[in-house]
């Protein structure tokens, strides 16, 4: 038995980098295999299958539910694929073929025939901002279009003409607006473009990306933002050649204008989070991180926990001011330290819970034009041509770094003291060197420390960095959606960055192949909430011209040369990877015996379906902790009915 049981460890994974409870629980279970004299499967059977395989002794009690006839992809250490899952109390107790599986069936099991369907684990969505991404949805929502400013116009005085009760001083809040896409047809708007419109009411636009607001001159008066205003820490207001400020506002000043904003209250917080779910239990997500989170957030997440519709795990991240990082470390740290201690709930639950353990950076901007704010090594290319004949050379700008060095690395060695895994937005090359810098300071004043941090979007890597997102044990949590023709890819990006930068743009397939580990982040609401046609993006580095999300025959070609993920890379980023990221790894990530029963039904098979069709493809059944959380026509019989009927007791 021994050499059983040592695979079976093996099997588990790698020794624990913290011992918490649902790991030291799957322990527990792998000892209790060790009592059990029935173990004939571990036996009998080969390596492989044997690192599936619960074993079923004469005294387990029947499954709560068994799911058998499937093609269950198991993201475990081989990516095997096996037949049958069952659970009890919200865990998988079996996972492997279906006469097993027969086995745990009793009187009260509920069956699920998955007619040969790919069941895979839960979508873990690894960086995302689900308070603005329900909050987009509610908004006057410009719903990702490109448009002309005409346009714009048009639907913005549709907002406004719709809610005339607001005149004259509530800000018109307008979401999703395509500024690259603009830029690309008519030129990028500016304050005039907003004060023709017929209202006197404070006006602001949120780019897509969220790294600019557009306001027109009442919103900048109300703001108190003239020509005289010193710029932000971290951002800056666009100038007219006077000094006037021409209504958009970049990142730090961006938030600003936001922050002019009454906040939302704690009832429109709620309804924002609930929509957010909702879109998550439809797209398959049983956990994600909130990037960019707070104690509003953090606040909302666990009252819907409290009302049974929480029904995602929830990973919270603390947004570091850097002015005030700057001024103080340690006390900037110390107050996200408070917060956390407030929020976090510790060990998982099957029921999904709430965790606050990383804090968040913005290392930059954006690399995309007309901002510009990524940091480069070399700078964006300028065009001194003119439009019809351009002649791109290089210009003085490297972009933003907001973080340097010398704040950069004592911060990031309080934060994890303080036993924060560090999350880092860089998105040009000089921001994720200076990171994995200061991860490299940060190893070696700690060694042994088995922090976890991560970089964020990474669109940019010099190719000397490719190899040190594994020798820095970093993951890069990629955008896929982000290697497709658009744009803001295309547009935005191949000339001001020049072919050679062009050619390594959204590198996911150059760091997995120096063997670093790859995870996935929506960005949502940056984009649409399309997990299936990301991972699409994520294999074959081109949209798929029949999605609405993506842009259509023009741009269906790939982005670039480089490599992309293979499917099981993919399918990996978004479960197992993202799942070690944010420290839930021992509890879900994958289908393995002593997991949470955080699982999904794809309409169809992923691995083997025609490259072209990978995102044509739905999530039929959600489950979370074992519990079905949202199921299509074909599991109708499953659906939740209780779920969101329950009153939501009131915020205190
Ligand atoms: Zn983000």
């Amino acid at each position: 038995m021994a050499p059983a049981i040592a695979m079976v460890w093996r099997a588990v994974g790698r020794p624990p980098r913290g011992l918490c409870g649902p790991r030291a629980e799957l322990l527990t279970e792998v000892r209790n295999l060790k009592l059990s004299r029935l173990c004939i499967a571990i036996a009998s059977t080969t390596l492989s299958t044997l690192t599936l395989l619960g074993c079923q002794t004469a005294t387990t009690p029947p499954a709560d539910l068994v799911m058998r006839n499937g093609y269950v992809y198991t993201v475990d250490g081989q990516d095997s694929v096996q037949q049958a899952v069952a659970v009890a109390g919200g865990k998988i107790v079996y996972v492997g073929d279906d006469q097993g599986a027969a086995a745990y069936i009793g009187k009260q099991t509920q069956q699920i025939d998955l007619a040969g369907r790919m069941l895979m684990p839960g979508f873990v969505d690894a960086h995302m901002h689900p308070g603005d991404g329900g909050r987009a949805l509610l908004l006057c929502n410009l719903n990702y279009e490109k448009m002309t400013r005409a346009q714009f116009q048009t639907k913005i005085q549709a907002c406004l003409d719709a809610s005339k009760d607001k005149e004259p001083n509530a800000w018109l809040e307008v979401g999703s607006w395509d500024r690259i896409g603009m830029a690309s047809l008519d030129g990028d708007p500016d304050k005039s473009t907003l004060d023709a419109l017929k209202t006197d009411r404070p006006i602001q636009v949120r780019s897509t990306d969220f790294h600019t607001v557009l306001t027109n001159s009442r919103g900048l008066q109300l703001a108190g933002i003239s020509k005289a205003t010193v710029d932000p820490v971290g951002g800056k207001f666009a100038r007219d050649s006077a000094g006037n400020p021409t209504g958009i506002c970049e990142d730090g000043a961006a938030e600003t204008m936001a922050a002019k904003v009454p906040p939302a209250t704690d009832a429109e917080k709620l309804t924002q989070i609930r929509v957010a779910l909702d879109a998550m239990r439809e797209q398959g997500i049983t956990s994600f991180f909130d990037a960019l989170s707070g104690a509003e957030n953090a606040k909302a997440f666990t009252r819907l926990q409290q009302s049974g519709e929480l029904t995602a795990r929830a990973t919270l991240a603390l947004m570091l001011d850097p002015a005030e990082a700057a001024a103080d470390p340690a006390k900037s740290i110390a107050a996200a330290k408070a917060l956390a201690q407030t929020y976090d709930q510790g060990a998982l639950q099957v029921q999904p819970g709430v965790s606050m353990r990383h804090v968040k950076l913005f290392m930059d901007g954006i690399i995309n034009a007309p901002a510009n704010t990524g940091a480069l090594l070399m700078p964006y290319m300028k065009n001194v041509g003119t439009q019809k004949a351009p002649q791109w050379v290089p210009g003085d700008n490297l972009g933003e770094l907001y973080y340097p060095a010398p704040v950069l690395k004592p911060l990031l060695l309080e934060a994890v003291k303080a036993g924060f895994d560090p999350h880092l937005h860089a998105t040009g090359e000089r921001a994720v060197r200076e990171s994995l810098d200061g991860i490299a300071y940060v190893r070696q004043q700690l060694p042994g420390n088995a922090f976890r941090p991560a970089i964020a979007h990474a669109e940019t890597v010099a190719s000397a960095d490719y190899g040190r997102f594994k020798a820095l044990d970093t993951t890069a949590s990629m955008s896929h959606q982000w290697a497709q023709q658009a744009p803001f890819s295309v547009d935005g990006t191949n000339d001001q960055l020049g072919a050679e930068r062009f050619a390594r743009m959204e590198p996911s397939g150059s760091i997995a192949q120096a063997g670093g580990r790859v995870a996935y982040g929506s960005d949502w609401p940056v984009d649409p909430l399309d997990e299936l046609l990301a991972l699409k993006i994520g294999v074959t580095r081109s949209g798929d011209p029949l999605n609405p999300h993506s842009y259509g025959p023009d741009l269906a070609g790939k982005l670039n040369a480089a490599p992309g993920l293979s499917r099981a890379e993919a399918l990996r980023s978004i479960t197992r990877n993202a799942a070690e990221q944010l420290r839930l790894d021992a509890a879900v990530g994958s289908i393995e015996v002593g997991k949470f029963a955080d699982l999904i039904v794809l309409d169809k098979n992923f691995m083997q379906v025609p490259e072209e069709e990978l995102a044509r493809n739905q999530v039929l059944l959600t489950l979370v902790g074992g519990k079905v959380v949202f199921a299509k026509e074909q599991f109708s019989s499953l659906a939740p009915k209780a779920l969101l009927s329950k009153a939501t007791p009131a915020l205190d």
